[in-house]
């Protein structure tokens, strides 16, 4: 137990982290080229936030939820999902009465799920996301689509698959809820105790059941996109317009309905078909009542999140190499106890120099010192011991070629400005 992560969390080991950092450093780019500015909240909330805001039909809140009392007797859920957060945060710090769109993003956001531990579906697990409040145009929706797939695709993913569909809005979907009873209601009994329980309040739920028996019932079912209103219909059109401009391809989906409560209008996801089957990286879609039913005025809000861990899967499985770094650019090989402060000294002036580097606290060979070096990554050696102490003088050896260049041991200026020159490790 001891030296065993809980059930269904992941570790980063030092290892592994090269990859995260390689698609956040992505990521941040990409934000930032699309004027959105990062947003953190904590890792807990009121258990009221997401009951209000994910809704209490759902999966997620009713079977899936981290709850307990806080030792204030207070009701506390570790965040299932992110945007119900940023949503109270951006009412709490009163952000709506400034520059409005408010466009932001959150990255390896942790959120937990009691899930059943499988491919792909973890109990903590990370997501980076993003939430635009206060831009109601359709343009906008496909903006924020275009982003995850441009991020996707940029990461180097391919064979990924966009599906989008609308779910209306409260007046549309109560026909649709409608059509949707009238057409669930002879095949209920078969159907799951979930299912039977969100037949009255929310029967678009059992469209998004993962049970076979449920989902078998569903073939057939009627599709919000026949009974969109006026609004929601040309809001759709004109999203599937705005996609084909930014050269976007996409299939309509009238299976997509989302996990959560909140959403109105456009909802989409980006699935990935891998050999176990189908995986969603990333969802999303318009929810413009949720800032109003969380407590805020009344405006529009559309955003997506994408699931870190799925995405560097499915980076795994379809063959994308992310460049390993090199740990380190100088690597400074000493023996004897003077020789080692020597090395200090100048180790230490190398990174005040921005090189990175690293010495020896082992008291090893020389040879061991050269080999740690070599898996360190490091292009360069320099070697410090009673000859380079007495003459003040130190060989900068580039490892590959076995070139060595001389200098100071004192010009640590020298070295990191002929390192970085030749830009070996960049
Ligand atoms: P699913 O239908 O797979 O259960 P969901 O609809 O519950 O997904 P969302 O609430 O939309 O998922 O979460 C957004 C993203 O977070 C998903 O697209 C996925 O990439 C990721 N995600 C959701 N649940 C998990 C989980 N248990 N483990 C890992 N990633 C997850
Ligand atoms: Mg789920």
């Amino acid at each position: 137990m001891l030296t065993q992560a809980p059930k269904g969390t992941r570790d980063v080991p030092m290892t592994e982290s090269y990859k995260w950092q390689y698609v956040e450093e992505r990521i941040r780019r990409m934000t930032a080229l699309a004027g959105l500015r990062e947003v953190r909240t904590p890792m807990f909330e009121h258990t009221e936030l997401f009951l209000r805001s994910v809704g209490d039909t759902t999966d997620v809140v009713q079977k899936e939820m981290y709850t307990f009392m806080d030792k204030g007797g207070r009701s506390i859920t570790l965040k299932p999902e992110g945007t119900a957060s940023v949503v109270r945060s951006f009412i709490e710090s009163r952000l709506y009465a400034e520059t409005l769109p408010a466009k932001m993003y959150y990255l390896s956001m942790p959120n937990f799920r009691y899930e059943k531990p499988q491919n792909g579906r973890l109990r903590e697990f990370h997501q980076f996301g993003v939430e635009v409040f206060g831009a109601p145009l359709a343009t906008e929706d496909a903006e924020l689509i275009a982003l995850a797939w441009n991020i996707t695709s940029s990461l180097g993913v391919s064979g990924l698959e966009l599906h989008i569909n609308s779910i209306g809005c409260p007046e549309c979907r109560a026909r649709y809820y409608e059509a949707l009873r009238a057409f669930f209601a002879p095949k209920l009994s078969g159907m799951c105790e979930n299912c039977k329980g969100r037949f009255e309040r929310n029967p678009m739920r059992l469209l998004d059941c993962k049970e076979e028996a449920c989902k078998a019932a569903a073939a057939g079912a009627p599709k919000m996109i026949d009974y969109l209103c006026e609004d929601c219909s040309s809001h759709f059109e004109t999203l599937k317009q705005a996609l084909s401009a930014l050269g976007i391809a996409y299939t309509i989906d009238p299976q997509i309905v989302r996990g959560l409560d909140y959403y109105t209008k456009t909802v989409f996801e980006i699935i990935a078909r891998l050999p176990e089957g189908p995986l969603t990286v990333c969802g999303g879609g318009r929810y413009d009542h949720l800032i109003e039913e969380v407590g805020g005025p009344a405006m529009a809000g559309v955003g997506f999140g994408m699931g870190m861990e799925r995405l560097l899967m499915v980076m795994e499985q379809t063959g994308v190499v992310i460049p390993k770094p090199d740990l380190l650019e100088v690597y400074i090989a000493n023996y004897g106890e003077k020789a080692r402060m020597a090395a200090l000294e100048l180790c230490a002036a190398l990174r005040r120099e921005g090189v990175r580097a690293d010495i020896d606290h082992v008291g090893r060979s020389m040879k061991a010192q050269f080999k740690y070096a070599d898996k360190s990554g490091a292009a360069y050696v320099i070697t410090i011991g009673e000859d380079e102490l007495t003459g003040g003088q130190v060989k900068l050896r580039h490892m590959e070629s076995h070139v060595e260049k001389p200098f100071a041991l004192s010009d640590a200026a020298g070295i990191a400005a002929f390192v970085k020159g030749q830009n070996h490790a960049e």
